[in-house]
């Protein structure tokens, strides 16, 4: 029997998954991925194969009622899973958690004591934990017996220094827990176990990777370490991303309470859901969309996006005192070629040259697009966030606590 771990990451209404064969050399290879759509309203459940082609894709549906919530999507995807995977035994399932707070330093396998611990951070990432959790609950109510690993996107930045943690609030707040986490830590993580492969010795040096997906940020490696990152307390602050507004001012959050009469609820939608790109375009949360538009507010809205990477790049740029290379990641990051143009060219008094023409070529795995002369290597490195959850999942299985992913390649 080969035994086979599953990926899930939970958003509101969609679930993305993946699923690894453990190969007896214990490497791990992907043999399928998909997602689940619409959860709550028509759902459907698609999903690809090793090499992409399309296995599935059709409306789920229990006695007709096409209103599913998290349990009857799991079970409908358990079900695909089981009538397809002849010789395989399912391990466990690893997730991506998005919040561990000051108590998760490394992946954890969930228990209800930590599923209690884990909803406590509600509040700080209220568009995703939630999603993440009602996940782990509706597996657990399905296969109580079947291992679940927590993996965290503030992980990654707990080697930040104290200055990029802290909040200049009093001392009690900050010991409160209210201080900078940091998130897309798997992601950082990934791509920083891959930069020795393509950048060499720079990998170790002064890097600041973009990850540019519905949500956004910048993280300042140094050795490969996680020394600052533009989101904070929750992954609100920072870029301008597909629906939340990053930086604020927090003189805005009390008069749209105070002048503006909002509730603490109307508030929390406004930012994380009607912001961003949305707000300012006032026509889509999809950057291809908001790209394809001639409306001017959609170009102010790709200003403002460019505006604000190229701003805390500069921000990040000082808190490592230079900057050796940068690397562009996720859905933005890795196909919007006009985008990273937009943003090299605010970037050039950094050192950064681009090559347009490799620029454009596009292709999809790690490439260079900065010039051989450019004083910053610009790079393009496809990002892989399931792999990093099913390798630290492999590793919680085996006893060893997390993937050490600096020993050697993903
Ligand atoms: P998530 O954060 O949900 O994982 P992704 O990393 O998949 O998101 O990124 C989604 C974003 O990537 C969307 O704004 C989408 O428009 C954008 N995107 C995907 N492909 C392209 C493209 N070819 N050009 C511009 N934007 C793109």
């Amino acid at each position: 029997m080969t035994q086979t771990l599953l990926v899930i990451n939970s958003g509101s209404s969609s679930v993305k998954f993946a699923a690894y064969d453990v190969l007896p050399d214990a490497a791990l290879q992907r043999i399928a991925n998909g997602r689940i759509e619409g959860i709550g309203s028509a759902p459907r459940l698609r999903v690809w194969g090793q090499s992409g082609e399309p296995l599935e894709d059709r409306r789920i549906s229990v006695s007709d009622d096409p209103v599913l919530g998290p349990e009857e999507a799991f079970e409908a995807l358990f079900e695909w899973l089981g009538q397809h995977a002849a010789g395989r035994t399912l391990g466990a399932v690893g997730h991506r958690v998005v919040h561990g707070g000051e108590l998760f330093t490394r992946p954890a396998r969930v228990t209800p004591a930590i599923l209690a611990q884990l909803a406590g951070f509600t509040a700080l990432a209220p568009l995703h934990q939630p999603h993440n959790l009602s996940a782990i609950r509706a597996i657990a109510s399905l296969y109580p017996d079947l291992p679940q690993v927590a993996c965290f996107d503030t992980e990654f930045h707990t080697t930040q220094p104290w200055v990029a943690q802290a909040c200049a609030l009093p001392r009690q707040i900050t010991e409160a827990g209210v201080k900078r986490y940091g998130f897309h830590g798997l992601s950082y993580e990934y791509i920083a176990s891959v930069l020795p492969d393509q950048l060499g010795a720079v990998a170790n040096g002064r890097v600041v990777v973009a990850h540019l997906g519905n949500g956004a940020s910048l993280c300042a490696m140094r050795g490969r370490r996680s020394v600052s990152s533009t989101m904070g307390f929750t992954a609100l602050d920072g870029l301008v991303m597909g629906t939340r507004c990053g930086s604020l001012d927090p003189g805005v959050v009390l008069y749209l309470m105070s002048g503006l009469g909002m509730s603490v609820q109307a508030v929390e939608k406004l930012l994380y859901e009607q912001s961003g790109l949305l707000g300012v375009s006032g026509i889509s949360s999809d950057m291809r969309t908001v790209e394809a538009s001639a409306a001017p507010e959609a170009r102010q809205a790709i200003d403002l996006y460019v505006y604000r990477i190229a701003q805390q790049l500069g921000s990040l740029a000082a808190s490592l005192g230079g900057l050796e290379a940068l690397v562009f990641t996720a859905g933005i990051g890795e196909n919007s070629a006009s985008l990273r143009r937009r943003v090299c060219e605010d970037a050039a008094w950094l050192g950064v040259a681009l090559d347009e023409e490799t620029n454009q070529a596009g292709g999809s795995g790690a490439r260079c697009i900065s010039t051989a002369g450019s004083r910053v290597a610009v790079w393009v490195i496809p990002t892989n966030e399931e792999l990093m959850i099913a390798r630290h999942t492999q590793a919680v299985l085996q006893g060893r606590g997390a993937h050490d992913w600096r020993s050697g390649r993903v």
